[in-house]
């Protein structure tokens, strides 16, 4: 098994580090490849960079930083930087939880699904409500297990996984749930402020609570210490919604 690995908190981040740390330390696998960005790339969604050339530094063996987005660093690894096809993209693990609309926002998230072509499900991994994770070795034992279960029972390729750890010590889990996204309130306002000639600048405000979030989602399972699973898919087709916008169009020849 051939582990192609990103993130969206760049290459240094500590969650990655731990998480290519715990796949060394699994017999089965015989190769882990490092493609992240140089830098924080959080909220990169699933952006492509146009303007410039991807340069990717290979800083030591299958360890590779690239001048790009999260999206980038799948996209080229799989198309033309490796000389070989993973069979799966694992991203993180992020600092900081991706739930609900995050996802749409997620460079974490936007990773994996780049990495929905590989023959298993694409995995992205974050870590707890807040952004300073104490316990990746949570997320690392959780993930060790479920990878040991993936390559004993392989899960159909095109799935992407939505991984949520709560940022507690692996004693204090609750257990594992598959759930849905929930939603969250709009985001709070942009934060205005001034910069020191004077002129009007905003920075991004925090992002609204909860909404949605009832038993079965993904923010209920984190908040009760439980392991959020989502399958996510690419299709963003509201299926539901076709009868009715038909209707509605042939009534307004
Ligand atoms: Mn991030």
């Amino acid at each position: 098994m051939k582990i192609l690995v990103s993130n969206d908190d760049g290459y240094q981040a500590p969650g990655m580090l731990a998480l290519v740390e715990m796949l060394q330390q699994l017999d089965f696998i015989e190769r882990i490849t490092v493609v992240a960005p140089d830098r924080d790339r959080s909220g990169a969604s699933h952006s492509l960079t146009l303007d410039q050339p991807l340069r990717p530094i290979e800083t030591q063996p299958d360890f590779y930083q690239v001048n790009g987005t999260p999206t980038d660093c799948v996209h080229l690894a799989i198309n033309g930087l490796l000389d070989f096809m993973p069979d799966m993209v694992i991203s993180g693990i992020n600092a900081g939880a991706n739930l609900g609309d995050d996802v749409l926002y997620s460079g974490t998230v936007a990773a994996a699904m780049e990495g929905r072509f590989l023959g298993l499900p694409a995995i992205a991994i974050s870590m707890g409500d807040h952004h300073t994770p104490q316990y990746y070795s949570t997320a690392t034992q959780v993930l060790s297990d479920l990878i040991k279960q993936l390559f004993q029972r392989p899960l159909p390729r095109d799935m992407i996984l939505n991984i949520n750890v709560p940022n507690v010590p692996f004693e204090q889990l609750k257990g594992i749930h598959i759930t849905r996204l929930g939603h969250r309130h709009q985001a709070e306002p942009m934060i205005k402020a001034h910069d020191p000639r004077g002129r009007t600048i905003y920075w991004l405000g925090p992002p609204g609570n909860a909404r949605d979030d009832g038993e079965g989602t993904d923010f209920y399972a984190l908040s009760q210490h439980i392991v959020s699973i989502t399958p996510l898919q690419i299709d963003l087709t509201c299926h539901a919604d076709i009868p009715l916008l038909k209707a509605w169009l042939s009534n307004h020849k």
